[in-house]
């Protein structure tokens, strides 16, 4: 997952520093769901008063006893359901995040709440609670839908030093992007860094992986973050290599390149993105490793992003391939379907409509590539849900992204195909391409051919081709012989079905 250069202290997510600053905000509101029968027996308004404060003890205390990190990371969203008779139920916002404080928390809860109160005998951990309620937490989707615009204070984009840097969009926070295993780590290094920029072990920080998986997202957090500490102010410049190549070569132009470095020298946390774009840039390359050494010299921090880790980005200078791999290298992997389905709740959830946990699930099943792609979808089902007033189901998710959902089928080759089809007919899959013309060779190779023609975008001659160069006649043919038998003959047509859906599955 990720390669820890330094011992094993340096290990982001263990860090169990208090930040001043952060007890506001979503503790306040303790009591949000309802509460059921009070466990006290006094009046209704004095058992609530009691539960609220039970729960705030045992927030304190479990904040206290896992450490700032992982209390953020994990169990800020979490609220109080409420209580019945011996049972007390906590509600998280995702099954993500349910699971994962079930699987990690549920002991050390039983024990708090007992505590407080003896006669608790069970803490039920479920999904549920409003958007108020994961207001601030590491789930709260601020990313605003295109067309809904965010309020005025957030919408104001922080503004980079000098014109050198991009600004930093408001809504890629840490609060809004979703944690699951497949980016918990590079989340952790990203917030560690954002606490304490500079440590040692986490400099630079090179954050790696595919297309819209969220680096860029969590660069724009830690600025964001750091651009509202407290005290001294930080200086984030934050570009991507490509503007860095420009603003070089600019000022080689304008015989500005003294005042170009002072300005990148002068920044406390330097932030590039998507450097695989230096590859083959030779003099820039040359540029940055000078600006990166200055600033790593000078106690600054550098945050990198790339495609592919350090050692795999051959064309980048061995020098600079070495110290990028020199801090924290963390990747952010493929997601998962749990992941994808946290992330479509949060995003849901945000945006105020109400979508089928089946609507969900088929497009965390369906959209598996990049959560650019997953949230642009759903965004486009929630606008049209809006736009003809209608409720999102399964049929008109279908018809809204049909072209989306077209492009992500799965592609099945014809190879596949005839594999399949020999194995479930029994024949041989030379017997695809050979000249036998015996029933019980020909009539899969017809299926064959068929399932070639509804599953693949191949030609009638192309698919002929791949069938022992068959004419084009001969796969028409087969075609038309399969179809009919689909319409007459129940027990062929269930066969031919059950093909077609282990293909496509
Ligand atoms: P990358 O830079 O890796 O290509 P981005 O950071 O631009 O990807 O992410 C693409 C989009 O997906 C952004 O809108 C981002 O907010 C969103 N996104 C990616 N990962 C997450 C996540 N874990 N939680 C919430 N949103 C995410
Ligand atoms: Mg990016």
């Amino acid at each position: 997952m990720a390669s820890y250069p330094g011992t094993s202290e340096t290990g982001p997510a263990f860090e169990r520093q208090p930040s001043p600053g952060d007890g506001a905000g979503p503790d306040s509101q303790v009591l949000d769901g309802q509460v059921l029968d009070g466990l006290a027996d006094g009046d209704a308004a004095g058992s609530d008063a009691r539960l609220s404060a039970h729960w705030a003890r045992v927030r304190e205390r479990l904040q206290g006893d896992v450490g700032e990190v992982e209390f953020r990371m994990w169990l800020r969203p979490m609220t109080l359901g409420g209580v019945d008779g011996d049972e007390v139920t906590l509600l998280l916002p995702t099954r993500f995040l349910r699971d994962w404080v079930r699987g990690h928390y549920a002991d050390k809860l039983n024990e708090l709440w007992q505590q407080e109160d003896a006669r608790v005998r069970r803490v039920d951990i479920r999904v549920g609670g409003t958007v108020a309620v994961a207001a601030g937490s590491v789930l709260a989707p601020v990313a605003a839908l295109p067309q809904a615009p965010a309020p005025a204070a957030r919408q104001a984009a922080v503004e980079p030093r000098a014109d050198m840097a991009a600004p930093l969009d408001p809504r890629f926070e840490f609060d809004s992007f979703v944690v699951g295993k497949p980016n918990e780590f590079a989340y952790a290094c990203a917030r560690r860094v954002a606490e304490r920029p500079s440590s040692p072990g986490f400099n630079p920080l090179f954050l790696y992986g595919g297309v819209g998986l969220g680096k860029t997202h969590l660069m724009h957090a830690i600025g964001l973050e750091l651009s509202r500490k407290e005290g001294k102010p930080v200086q984030v410049a934050y570009m991507s290599a490509e503007k860095f190549m420009y603003r070089f070569i600019a000022a080689i132009r304008s015989q500005s390149t003294m005042e170009f470095k002072e300005q990148l020298r002068s920044v406390d946390v330097l932030m590039v993105d998507d450097l695989q774009f230096l590859i083959g840039k030779d003099n820039t390359q040359e540029e940055f490793f000078h600006t990166f050494n200055a600033l790593v010299d000078a106690g600054k921090q550098i945050v990198v992003s790339a495609d592919k880790s350090p050692s795999d980005l051959s064309g980048l200078e061995d020098r600079l391939r070495t110290r990028l791999g020199c801090g924290m290298v963390a990747d952010l992997h493929a997601t998962t379907f749990e992941l994808r389905i946290s992330i479509l709740e949060a995003k849901a959830l945000r945006g105020g409509v109400a979508v089928p946990s089946k609507v969900l699930e088929f497009l965390a099943h369906k959209i598996t590539s990049n959560v650019r792609e997953l949230e642009g979808s759903l965004n486009r089902l929630i606008a049209h849900a809006n736009l003809f007033g209608r409720p999102i189901t399964l049929e008109s998710t279908q018809e809204v992204l049909h072209d989306i959902l077209k492009a992500h089928d799965r592609r099945v080759t014809i190879e596949e195909i005839q594999k399949r089809v020999a194995e479930h007919w029994n024949i041989r899959l030379s017997d695809m391409s050979s000249a036998r013309r015996a029933r019980a060779v020909a009539r899969p190779r017809q299926v064959a051919m068929y399932l070639a023609k509804q599953l693949t975008s191949r030609s009638l001659p192309e698919i002929g081709r791949k069938f022992g160069n068959r004419d084009h006649t001969t796969v028409m043919h087969a075609v038309k012989v399969v179809a009919e038998l689909i319409e007459t003959d129940a027990d062929f047509s269930e066969r031919v079905e059950l093909m077609r859906r282990m293909l496509e599955s």
